[in-house]
């Protein structure tokens, strides 16, 4: 039985945070929004395949708690109806903690949803105006009792480093902030800022100051030894789970295996096809409702390709990449094909080989960009 997570996208956000550069859109109007999920309850049926195991399912964004919770409820239905989930299928949901009700999390909890990820990026209610979120830090509190109440016990947490003016000491009081919740599961990213966003002009006029590459390499190494002495395994370059927690969906891009993607501005990965749909919502519900075409860019990945980008993204967990799995999948023995970058990563001391896997090493850890392009064509 052929095997797919499937990522669904809600692009609507309250408010657009100035150094967002996601498919995300604040403005949008209810009507707009009950388009949306007729849309894209359309595009899931088209691509129906009772004959597909689906394992996990991600609803992310935009912030997809700006939709009711029927309306939620309704697409993972619409999902449910058109593939073979698993009983025990990993279904999770990215939520604002503002959103979090008890009735509207118990809602969700009772239509199946059983994984909640707050976006909460730091505890620090100064920081959190400076990026434009509309939470404060107690919300973000109350929102993970909530959750608990209403029936989740798995749960997940973002935070943000390398904010603008951010010290390590803030940085240290918001790791503190997390681990005194005691949740299963931390999602941990650097800010980085892209060009075309808020954030990016202010800082080329130099109106927005963001801690030295220093700085962030040092907030970076106390996440690791924080969580780590907080119990927490740190299974992923960014991601930190309790036994038994890490986040089944993303492992399916880590192992850069099929995905579908349903939503505007979705991306999918089938048959070595990648494909993003249209990004505008407007657009999106327009095309999906009167039957076109919702592709908006496919590329048929190579196979060299296809092997750079499944070091690139396997490096990405701590285990590393799986040798005897690279050489089933792909007919090459990865240490054979890669030698020379293999050789020249272990000699610098930021790749390791073991007895069946090659990994970034600690220090590794902090040039994982650098080492994980080497091994794209
Ligand atoms: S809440 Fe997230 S998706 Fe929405 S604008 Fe802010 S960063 Fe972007």
């Amino acid at each position: 039985m052929r095997v797919s997570g499937i990522y669904v996208h809600i692009p609507f956000c309250a408010k657009k945070c100035g150094y967002c550069d996601f498919n995300a859109y604040s403005g949008y109007k209810d009507g707009t929004k009950a388009r949306y999920v007729d849309a894209l309850c359309r595009e899931i049926e088209n691509f129906a395949d009772p004959a597909t195991r689906v394992p996990t399912i991600f609803f992310g964004g935009g912030t997809p708690t700006m939709l009711s919770a029927s309306a939620l409820n309704r697409i993972l239905a619409t999902i449910q109806a058109s593939f073979a989930v698993d009983q025990d299928a990993e279904i999770s949901i990215e939520a604002n903690p503002d959103d979090a009700s008890p009735e509207y999390l118990t809602a969700l909890r009772e239509g199946g949803f059983n994984r909640l990820s707050f976006g909460v990026q730091t505890f620090n209610d100064r920081l959190l105006k400076m990026i434009d979120r509309i939470h404060d830090g107690d919300a973000a509190r109350r929102a993970v009792t909530t959750a608990r109440i209403a029936g989740f016990d798995n749960i997940s947490i973002d935070l943000m480093f390398a904010l603008p003016r951010q010290t390590l000491a803030d940085w240290e009081t918001t790791l503190d902030s997390a681990f005194a919740l005691d949740i299963p599961h931390l999602s941990i990213y650097s800010l980085i800022v892209e060009e075309g966003t808020p954030f990016y002009a202010r800082r080329e006029r130099g109106r927005m100051t963001f801690p030295s590459e220093k700085a962030e390499a040092a907030m970076f190494g106390a996440a690791i030894q924080r969580a780590v002495n907080a119990g927490y395994q740190h299974y992923e370059v960014s991601n930190y789970a309790k036994p038994d927690y890490e986040s089944r969906h993303n492992q399916i891009y880590w192992r850069n295996e099929e995905y579908y993607g349903f939503g505007a501005g979705a991306v999918g990965y089938r048959d070595g096809v990648r494909a993003t749909n249209i990004c505008r919502p407007t657009r999106y519900i327009e095309t999906a409702l009167s039957g076109g075409n919702l592709t908006e860019e496919s590329e048929k990945v190579s196979l060299a390709d296809t092997m750079g980008e499944t070091i690139m993204l396997g490096l990405r967990l701590r285990a590393g990449i799986d040798l005897q799995a690279f050489a089933d999948r792909f007919g090459i023995r990865m240490e054979e094909r890669y030698a020379s970058e293999i050789e020249r990563y272990v000699r610098t001391e930021l790749l390791e080989c073991t007895a069946d896997h090659i990994r970034l090493t600690q220090r590794g850890l902090f040039l994982a960009n650098e080492v994980m392009a080497a091994f794209l064509p």
